[in-house]
């Protein structure tokens, strides 16, 4: 973790600019998940993670209520982690199937993870000065991955809302329809990628399977050259 990765981060945990999803977050970690009662929830934004000279990116629109807000680590401790890391690592971007707590020995090939709203917001509805005020910390990781090529978003909202920052970045007035599987050309010449998000519901209805995320990845892979 370089320097500025470092100061970012340290910035993002004490980041108290959203009243609303400070408090949430507060709510939903002291009254607790009853098969998590007995734990300490993180209970804080939570911050990207990974290779921060990948080439790859992932993002979701934000920290689970009782996954990342608990464990403080995106896709860590849910169902959709799990799910999630089964694809990674058979497609060698992560090296163990799970995601489970910080320090469980998770690395990741050339990738970094991140959400583009770092608290959970009620009902995963956040209001637009949310994002709009989060939107610095996404685009100060896009900033700092300097190697990075592609970008993964795992679900329209958070498709949506990534575009929502890069037409803010730059001025972008193109738009994009999410379709699973499909690229897209940013103005900064990377690469989109849209994705149905790894939900049980997405998994259990059968949107996805675990073939097709490993396609996507795959394809991710490739056009990232990792
Ligand atoms: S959503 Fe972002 S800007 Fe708002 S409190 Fe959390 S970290 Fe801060």
């Amino acid at each position: 973790m370089n320097i500025k990765f470092k100061k970012l981060n340290k910035t993002i945990v004490k980041c108290k600019k959203c009243p609303r999803l400070t408090n949430f977050i507060k709510k939903i970690s002291l009254e607790k998940r009853k098969q998590n009662i007995d734990e300490k929830y993180w209970g804080k934004p939570v911050t990207g993670f990974g290779d921060i000279n990948g080439k790859l990116m992932i993002i979701g629109l934000a920290p689970a209520a009782h996954g990342g807000t608990r464990t403080g680590r995106a896709f860590t401790g849910d169902k959709s982690g799990d799910f999630l890391f089964k694809c990674l690592y058979s497609v060698n971007i992560s090296n163990q199937d799970f995601s489970r707590k910080i320090n469980d020995g998770l690395k990741l090939n050339s990738t970094y993870i991140t959400n583009v709203l770092k608290c959970v917001p009620p009902g995963d509805k956040p209001l637009n000065n949310e994002l709009i005020k989060c939107s610095n910390y996404f685009i100060k990781e896009l900033d700092f991955l300097k190697n990075l090529k592609v970008i993964v978003a795992l679900g329209k909202v958070a498709f949506d809302n990534c575009l929502k920052i890069y037409k803010k970045k730059f001025k972008l007035d193109k738009k994009f329809v999410f379709k699973h599987g499909k690229k897209y050309l940013l103005p900064d010449q990377k690469i989109l990628i849209a994705s149905y998000h790894p939900s049980p519901r997405n998994v259990n209805t059968k949107i996805i399977t675990i073939s097709m995320i490993n396609q996507l990845f795959k394809k991710a892979k490739k056009i990232a050259k990792i």
